[in-house]
């Protein structure tokens, strides 16, 4: 089965290859040549997914899924949440974004926080969502290298290394886009 992710997010487009079996054959936008960003004006995470996977459905006919994902703190009234790319400004600098956070946080004996992960999938018209959530702590500092975005401050519960410490198939057996991408598997497998 043909499907298109749109994203430009090289990372995501990696994650989701290796934990999707390889009867779905996933294209990107850039493989397709469609270039342009497509507009995040939702203020959820799900409304911003729908009109990822909305606009290149009315654009190539094509079945296609769509994400759209942050990290949330209730301490910080769930903040970044849906400006989590921006939090720091429109740059979308990953060190800025972590720095702000930290800085936020400083003083607060609750660090916890979480990524959620919102897919929305439309199948010959049809409109199909999922969501998945990783519950962790925020890190005192930047911790490894590895990973991308927010994964240097991201410790999830029972480790005490972040995302970007721990390999990349620990992370994605148990991220938010693994779990939200299983919801869509399912769907999948329940129509083809
Ligand atoms: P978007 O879903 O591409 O809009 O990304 C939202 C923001 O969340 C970006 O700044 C990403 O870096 C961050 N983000 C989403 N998923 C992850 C993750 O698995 N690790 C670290 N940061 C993430």
């Amino acid at each position: 089965m043909e499907l298109i992710f749109a994203t430009h997010n090289q990372h995501k487009l990696e994650e989701v290859r290796d934990m999707l079996p390889g009867n779905y054959q996933i294209s990107s936008l850039a493989e397709l040549g469609l270039m342009e960003e497509i507009a995040e004006t939702a203020d959820t995470l799900s409304g911003n997914a729908e009109i990822k996977a909305r606009a290149i459905y009315d654009l190539t006919g094509k079945n296609v899924f769509a994400d759209d994902s942050g990290l949330e703190v209730p301490s910080l009234d769930m903040r970044p949440g849906v400006i989590t790319a921006r939090y720091a400004g429109v740059e979308r600098d990953a060190i800025a974004n972590m720095t702000k956070v930290l800085k936020e946080l400083e003083g607060s004996n609750d660090r916890t926080a979480r990524f959620r992960a919102c897919f929305a999938m439309i199948i010959n018209g049809q409109l199909y969502e999922t969501e998945g959530v990783v519950n962790g702590q925020i890190a005192p500092t930047l911790q490894g290298e590895g990973g991308f975005g927010y994964d240097p401050i991201f410790i999830p519960y029972g480790y005490s290394q972040s995302f970007a410490e721990l390999s990349s198939e620990l992370k994605n057996g148990m991220s938010h886009r693994y779990r939200a991408l299983m919801g869509i598997r399912k769907i999948l497998e329940g129509i083809s």
